[in-house]
């Protein structure tokens, strides 16, 4: 990593390890007012470490270059914001969670989510977070699973900005039933890597991807023991270029300046060092990045909330109806109010889960054994659950507090309120995690 916010970079990674003895810069930070997050801000930053903050703080400088009106702009001429991407690669942010000797910040799902937060705290809302993050969570398996060349050769770029990954799991017949998924991955009869054929869907940003986190079945569904058997992770060349491979865009309600996407695969070649761990654990493998996505999105969801009570705040002081604001009203208040004190919760259940994600990675100076996967689980799914739900009730009562205005496009909320549906289905549907919460924690029958 290099360029102008490395030396950030290098100071917040320093933090995180308490085991680093204590440089000049670190005690520059010790001696800063316990918050450095402006006043501006909505959200109550008392509790979050002095990473997660300088974090907040080096993200807020970037995207302030990046104007309401230019998401605006983005969103309805559905145009990729590139230079977001670029921005952020060029100070080496990409790689916030990624390993220091590839050039990444050695960070972890802690910090990322607080980056992703801010990004779509902003103004860039979900569209700016999602231009990001597959490059964020995507790479987490790769990083864990890969070998030390594939590392090398795959993750590099990613960190520098040459390369953007997707990733690609949801198909069009099988859904949230990801087990079932029928992509298939065969050898090449030549003996040289794989051929795949198969069908993806929602595929986010694979108009720009030049590699994709895919899982495909290497062995048919029907010669397994269990559905997850005979699943494989691989990180292929997205080269829409080849034969056996295209990309169409889907039209969608909201998130419009980031393609999603149909993929097709037609007995694509890939080489055989394209198979990250092996072939048939690909299932856990994904699974890794599967929870820190689910953190991520929550901290994306809480970034729209408070975006959108901002906004709806400063109208309600503003807007001067029968000889007051009309945030003088309880009526408008209130719901704002109730608005906000769901996203301080949700908050605080979202870096709860990212926290405990990171503690349970044995490479971490604070790995902490006792936290389970199932721990991990719950709580990622259960933060992504509950700051979906406070960021679409933040925007709707954002929306129907400013009236009229609350509709018009230049006001934005409505482009955040077009947004925040994303957190509730996607990855996974507030219904499967209810699903998953009653089984798994409350020990209810299986519903599904
Ligand atoms: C904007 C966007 C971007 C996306 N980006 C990506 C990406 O980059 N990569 C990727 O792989 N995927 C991506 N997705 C896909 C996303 O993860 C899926 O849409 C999501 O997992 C839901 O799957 P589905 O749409 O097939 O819903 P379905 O599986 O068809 O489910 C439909 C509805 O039925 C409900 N349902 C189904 N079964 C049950 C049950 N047993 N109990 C209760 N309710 C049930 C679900 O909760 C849901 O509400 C994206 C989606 C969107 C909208």
């Amino acid at each position: 990593m290099a360029k102008a916010l490395s030396s950030t970079l290098h100071t917040v990674s320093r933090l995180s390890r308490p085991s680093i003895p204590r440089t000049t810069r670190l005690t520059r930070f010790q001696t800063r007012p316990f918050s450095i997050t402006p006043r501006r801000r909505l959200m109550e930053t008392s509790g979050f470490t002095e990473e997660q903050l300088t974090v907040r703080d080096a993200i807020f400088k970037i995207c302030a270059n990046f104007s309401d009106d230019y998401w605006m702009e983005r969103d309805q001429t559905e145009t990729y914001p590139h230079e977001l991407h670029a921005a952020l690669a060029k100070d080496g942010w990409i790689g916030i969670a990624l390993q220091e000797e590839l050039g990444g910040a050695g960070l972890g799902i802690s910090e990322a989510t607080m980056m992703l937060q801010t990004i779509a705290e902003s103004g860039a809302g979900l569209a700016g977070a999602q231009s990001i993050h597959a490059n964020v969570y995507a790479t987490q398996p790769v990083s864990k699973f890969a070998t030390k060349d594939q590392r090398d050769r795959f993750l590099r770029k990613i960190i520098s900005g040459e390369w953007r990954t997707c990733f690609g799991v949801t198909e069009p017949n099988t859904g949230l039933e990801t087990l079932k998924l029928k992509t298939l991955a065969t050898r090449d009869p030549s003996g040289d890597g794989y051929r795949i054929s198969g069908q993806k869907i929602w595929i986010s940003s694979a108009q720009v991807a030049t590699k994709m986190v895919l899982l495909a079945r290497t062995t048919p569904l029907e010669e397994v023991k269990k559905p997850s058997e005979g699943l494989s992770m691989f990180y292929i060349d997205f080269d829409r270029s080849q034969p056996g491979l295209e990309a169409k865009k889907i039209r969608k309600m909201g998130g419009r300046a980031v393609d999603a996407n149909q993929v097709f695969f037609d007995n694509y070649h890939v080489p055989k060092d394209a198979l990250i761990g092996e072939e048939g654990q690909g299932f856990k493998i994904i699974l890794h990045g599967m929870n820190a996505e689910r953190a991520l999105l929550a901290g994306e969801a809480l970034g729209l909330g408070y975006a959108a009570l901002k906004k709806s705040t400063a109208y309600a002081k503003e807007r001067v109806v029968f000889g007051r604001p009309i945030g003088q009203n309880q009526a408008i208040q209130h719901p704002l109010a109730s608005a906000y004190m769901h996203l301080e919760a949700a908050k605080l259940a979202t870096y709860h889960a990212a926290r405990l994600y990171d503690r349970s990675n044995p490479s971490r100076p604070d790995y902490d054994p006792s936290i389970t996967q199932h721990a991990v689980g719950v709580a990622c799914n259960s933060a992504k659950y509950l700051a979906a739900e406070a960021a679409f009730t933040a925007c709707e009562r954002s929306v129907m507090s400013m009236g009229g205005m609350g509709y018009a496009a230049e006001y934005h909320v409505e482009r955040y309120m077009r947004e925040c549906f994303v957190p509730r289905l996607a990855p996974v549907s507030r219904e499967m995690i209810m699903n998953f919460i009653g089984e798994k924690s409350l020990g209810l029958p299986r519903s599904y």
